[in-house]
């Protein structure tokens, strides 16, 4: 792949400092699950696929022979009902902090040569994220922290890759919602996170409360309805000393906004992320023991959330037009723009880049990505091929 150069690294120091075999660790690089990347940050590589204890997209810097480990950000897994889940899975708390669940991307931040920079989920360098978070955050908690991973969701409109105008941010902000240390991966507890947060003056996911674990089911219920009413996405539940693993819980609307979204790319949507959505309908249709009436109206808006969009795409291809996915950043530094274009076509995207604008010290850039293959596959049917 372009820009990619033989791996400078020094495996044996390397491993050493995982704590593997260096065998093992030769054997992941020939396997292509460890990636060095590229340009002025060609001493980090990521970590893809299933390497030993540690999460996907887990990062190690080289310093000139001393490595430290960012590790990824772990899974979260899912309830499908709320009441058994909790039941199952926090019976040895008396009670679980509720935080917001910010509906944007991932990414985590790390002080790197003097200058702060943030990682995407998969542990790849965003010019974009790494730009705006030195405008989010106060270096100085890195430089007295220095142990320290942060974790925050970018969200906002002028945002490459969820766009939500639900909060009512103008362009983009991080919210943070987890602090690590490095190497062991090990969490701040909720309080002492949330504290060292707001001395630093870093914008935070809102803590929804802390429930006695008998009524947090219905607690979390009420908010999850609250929260579906304005467009929000839902709930992560934690643990507040963050030993047990969270769990998070998602409004219908997210759910039907997501399908929404993911039927107008009808053809690149990933098959799994479609299905998962649907189930969780049934779920909580149930757990809510909802009458007729109610369920007639999920039914209906479920139905709509997948066919009107397809069916929007299916009409704009035949009249000439061309489905994309639209999105505007918004940056300082004017190279950044040309940066991130790169970087997405790294990735193999087809983007266009649109207009540039000035506002104020700023520059928005506008972004076409080109969805080939719900085009193509459209075009086709319209041109009477079969399915497959
Ligand atoms: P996952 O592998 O974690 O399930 P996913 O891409 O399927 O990832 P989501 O369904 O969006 O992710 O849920 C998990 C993500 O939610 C986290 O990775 C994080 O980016 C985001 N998030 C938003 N708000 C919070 C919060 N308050 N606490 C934890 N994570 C949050
Ligand atoms: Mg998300």
């Amino acid at each position: 792949m372009k820009g990619y150069r033989k791996m400078d690294l020094d495996v044996e120091k390397a491993a050493e400092f995982l704590e593997l075999p260096s065998s093992r660790l030769s054997e992941i690089i020939e396997k292509g699950n460890l990636k060095q990347n590229w340009d002025e940050y060609n001493r980090i590589y990521r970590f893809e696929g299933h390497a030993p204890q540690l999460e996907d997209g887990s990062v190690l810097i080289d310093n000139s022979g001393s490595f430290e480990l960012i590790r990824g950000f772990p899974k979260i897994k899912r309830a499908m009902l709320l009441e058994p889940a909790l039941k199952n899975n926090f019976s040895d708390l008396t009670s679980v902090a509720v935080e917001e669940k910010m509906n944007g991307y991932n990414i985590r931040v790390v002080d790197y040569k003097g200058e702060l920079i943030a990682f995407t989920r998969s542990g790849h360098v965003c010019p974009y994220s790494t730009e705006r978070v030195r405008n989010f955050l106060d270096r100085d908690f890195f430089e007295e922290h220095p142990d320290i991973v942060v974790y925050g969701e970018m969200t906002g409109p002028e945002n490459p890759y969820v766009q939500k105008h639900v909060y009512g941010i103008e362009s983009l902000d991080l919210f943070v919602f987890d602090m690590r240390y490095k190497d062991t991966g090990k969490a701040l507890e909720i309080h002492r996170r949330r504290k060292l947060a707001e001395k630093y003056g870093f914008n935070q996911v809102n803590l929804l409360g802390e429930f006695n674990i008998k009524e947090a089911p219905v607690r979390i219920t009420n908010i999850i309805r609250e929260l579906g009413k304005i467009g929000h996405e839902g709930v992560v539940i934690k643990d507040p000393k963050m030993v047990l693993q969270p769990i998070k819980y998602t409004c219908s609307e997210s759910n039907r906004s997501d399908l929404q979204q993911a039927f107008k790319f009808y053809n690149e949507a990933g098959r799994d992320y479609l299905y998962s959505r649907v189930i969780r309908e049934g779920f909580q249709s149930h757990e809510w023991e909802e009458n007729e009436e109610d369920f007639r109206k999920r039914c209906l808006l479920l139905g709509e959330s997948i066919l009107r969009p397809m069916k929007e795409t299916i009409a704009k291809v035949q009249s000439g037009e061309r489905i994309s996915d639209d999105f505007i950043i918004r940056v300082r530094n004017k190279s950044v723009i040309y940066k991130f274009r790169s970087y997405l076509e790294r990735f193999g995207l087809h983007v266009v880049l649109g207009k540039i604008e000035k506002k104020g010290n700023e520059y928005t850039a506008e972004f076409r990505k080109i969805n080939k293959s719900t085009n193509d596959k459209t075009l086709a049917m319209l041109e009477g091929q079969l399915w497959s």
